[in-house]
């Protein structure tokens, strides 16, 4: 077998998307990594940039709320890349565990995790890349609890035109202008982040629909699921997703506008 996979055991499968599958790996040391294994013999070229552009991306990114890359390499046909292991789970696994339980997340803790958002978008945003896939799924927990923004499958670092294009995106928290066909762009990673702040307060999608073209009316028209007098949400909070979730790009605050908000400053200012 290849050195690189020397003294590593699969511990176990974590499961499999679009582009490959994860597998947790423990090495000699004890130190627990995933292995996210994606096969590039057989994969259409598109499928192969995708891959390549995770790699590249992640390779650049260093930042205590994204999840660490290590290293990638090809072994067997697979494109192997070697990430650092974030055994919190996945936040949509999270909403679900407390939708069951017949619980909330209490609004101290959603805005933590909002913040630490915040602080890893402008880092990426910073090196001129938007995620374009900001979803509960792709936003991990670490032991501790924060927040680790990983899958960056569909990110993509933006050319000079300041915008980029792209005919991926999951239809949940896509914006409305991508929804127009225009080129997704910052704002629309701040949209993103409004509807997985609605989700983490209320457990429901801020947008939802039986078919395509109800969700894209919704959407395009900006009117994101009722708060409910018993989500406990204060009024200021409500305010803060409306205008997150504001039509008009132009409309929506700036990350800086948002960690400088009376709202959420303190939750971010003991990470500065
Ligand atoms: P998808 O996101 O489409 O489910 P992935 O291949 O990205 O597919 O992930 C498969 C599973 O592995 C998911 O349950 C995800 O939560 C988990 N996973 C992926 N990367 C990590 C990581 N760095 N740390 C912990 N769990 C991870
Ligand atoms: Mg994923």
């Amino acid at each position: 077998s290849d050195e690189r996979l020397a003294g590593l055991e699969t511990v176990r499968k974590l499961g499999g998307g679009s582009h490959g599958h994860c597998y947790l790996m423990r090495g000699d040391d004890g130190r627990l990594v995933v292995h996210k294994r994606v096969p590039v013999s057989h994969m259409l070229p598109s499928d192969q940039e995708v891959a390549e552009r995770e790699v590249n991306i992640l390779a650049s990114l260093s930042h205590p709320f994204i999840v660490r890359y290590d290293r990638a390499f090809v072994e067997a046909g697979q494109l192997c890349i070697a990430m650092e292991y974030a055994s919190g789970g996945d936040l949509s696994h999270r909403l679900d565990e407390v939708r069951k339980a017949g619980r909330r997340v209490e609004l101290p803790q959603a805005l933590e995790w909002f913040a630490q958002l915040l602080l890893a978008l402008k880092y990426v945003h910073r090196l001129r890349v938007v995620h374009r896939d900001l979803a509960l799924k792709n936003i991990f927990l670490s032991a501790d609890g924060v927040v680790k923004l990983g899958d960056f499958g569909v990110a993509r670092v933006l050319g000079n035109s300041e915008l980029a294009m792209t005919k991926v995106g999951t239809p949940c928290n896509v914006s409305p202008e991508r929804c127009e066909g225009k080129p997704y762009s910052f704002e629309s990673d701040i949209w993103a982040l409004g509807c997985l702040l609605f989700e983490m307060l209320t457990l429901r999608p801020a947008f939802q629909a039986e078919t395509m073209p109800e969700l894209v009316h919704k959407i395009i028209a900006g009117a994101h699921a009722e708060f409910r007098e018993s989500d406990g949400i204060p009024p200021e909070v409500e305010a803060l997703i409306d205008t997150l979730l504001a039509v008009d790009p132009s409309k929506r605050p700036t990350i800086s506008q948002l960690l400088d908000s009376p709202i959420v400053a303190p939750h971010a200012t003991r990470f500065l």
